[in-house]
């Protein structure tokens, strides 16, 4: 197929949307439709309910649908991970029974990876999964997972060969949850949120035909997923939708995000709501003082060099390219960008950005911001292992010595 000009894309979603979009259609109704016209995923394949553009031209949907005012797929979520990965390493099976769902928001996901004894060490993983010979058998303990208290899948990262070196003895696995031998327990964050839990495996059962990759090969499919981690941690945000949002759409959407969503709804404050500074600082006459201002400027230009770095690795990937240091850098930009933020909000509002309840400053959201922006350092690889990967890969510099080396059963663990 010829590559479509950006005039071209714009006058066929244009076309489209005009003889489909109804804010009266039942949610699910719509997402199929994106699904069955690759409106909802453009940069998918044709054949897996995409359209094939360049990423550099989602954009340009993305504006048609917020013009009319028209939903799209859900934008956050572990599902999103879950199918660039499967795209990239999954079987036909594996495609065919998960994508669709995954655009229709008919099943979550969230992704287990960290264990209380490897976050940042992720390939020290030590949940096992051994082959009984019909079903892969699961035992062991993850950490941190996002939205695991609703999750149907969870995208699996397990040790199957303790004889082979540590990053080669790693499997990667689709995982049912809602199955005995899988048990979920939140835990509670110091911003009052509780996204995150403990999930513990005692001889939970994987079939076979959900085992992503090659047996072995689990480091490697998780590098793919991790590389989108970050990417989404860019910070590019969706142009504002326009129009009255009324219509039954709009209502199931709402209570969407009340639900699956739920877990994700402090992340705008964990990015430092940038966006309200200049704001603030007018509410509360804080622009008044030369010193705030001064600081807000930095803020600014650091938010906007980091926008620009996502915008520079968008535009390579338009080209073609494959994803090159910005990944790391955009994920490094966004902590240092959230932590100015939260002390420019601080200088702005001062001791009051401690308060919280509904007589505090704007409804306790900066107090929330202050106990939120911590989390963008530590998600996804923290700012230490996102400058290991800098300096080893992009700078080149002497890699850091390795103690883990050999059989991973003889490699010393904490
Ligand atoms: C908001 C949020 C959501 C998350 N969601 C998920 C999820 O859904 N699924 C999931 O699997 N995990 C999730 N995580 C976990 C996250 O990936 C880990 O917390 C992260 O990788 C760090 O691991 P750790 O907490 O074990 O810290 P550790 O690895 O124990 O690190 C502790 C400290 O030591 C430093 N350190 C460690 N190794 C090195 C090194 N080699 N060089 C220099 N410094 C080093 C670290 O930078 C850090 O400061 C989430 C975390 C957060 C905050």
């Amino acid at each position: 197929m010829s590559e479509l000009s950006e005039a071209e894309v714009r006058d066929e979603v244009r076309t489209w949307l005009k003889a489909n979009w109804d804010p009266n259609l039942p949610l699910l109704e719509w997402r199929n439709k994106l699904a069955d016209s690759g409106w909802g995923m453009p940069h998918w394949p044709r054949e897996w309910y995409g359209r094939g553009l360049p990423p550099g031209l989602v954009r340009v949907v993305e504006e048609e649908f917020a013009a009319v005012g028209a939903v799209g797929v859900l934008r956050g979520g572990i599902g999103r991970l879950a199918a660039a990965t499967l795209l990239e390493h999954g079987t036909e099976f594996q495609k065919r029974k998960f994508l669709r769902r995954i655009i229709t928001a008919e099943d979550t996901w969230c992704q287990l990876f960290s264990e209380p004894g490897s976050g940042s060490d992720l390939a020290g993983a030590t949940t096992r999964a051994d082959f009984d010979g019909t079903n892969w058998i699961i035992n062991g303990q993850k950490v941190w997972t996002t939205s695991a208290h609703h999750a149907k899948y969870g995208t699996l990262l397990a040790r199957t060969d303790w004889d082979a070196p540590k990053h080669e003895g790693l499997s990667y696995f689709i995982i049912d949850l809602k199955q005995p031998g899988v048990e979920v327990k939140p835990l509670r964050q110091m911003n009052g949120h509780a996204s995150f839990n403990q999930v513990f495996f005692t001889d939970a059962k994987v079939p076979p035909e959900y085992l992503v990759s090659r047996v072995g090969n689990g480091w490697q499919v998780a590098v793919t997923t991790l590389a989108h981690e970050r990417r989404f941690a860019d910070g590019l945000a969706a142009p504002t939708r326009r129009g009255p949002r009324t219509g039954r759409i709009y209502d199931e959407e709402r209570a969407e995000l009340a639900t699956v969503m739920e877990p994700y709804k402090w992340y705008p404050q964990r990015a430092g709501r940038v966006d309200l500074v200049i704001e603030r600082a007018r509410e509360t006459g804080a622009n008044q003082d030369p010193r705030v201002r001064q600081e807000i400027a930095k803020l600014m230009t650091l938010a906007k060099a980091a926008e620009w770095t996502s915008r520079r690795a968008r535009a390579a990937q338009r080209r073609g390219r494959p994803q090159g240091p910005e990944g790391s850098l955009g994920k490094l930009a966004a902590s240092h960008v959230a932590r100015s933020a939260a002390r420019v909000h601080t200088l702005i509002t001062g001791t009051a950005a401690m308060l919280t309840g509904e007589d505090s400053p704007r409804n306790g959201v900066i107090a929330e911001i202050l106990v939120s922006v911590p989390a963008v350092s530590i998600a996804g690889g923290t700012d230490e292992i996102q400058r290991n990967i800098i300096a080893e890969r992009v700078l080149e510099l002497p890699k850091e010595p390795r103690f883990d080396t050999g059989p991973f059963r003889n490699v010393r663990r904490n």
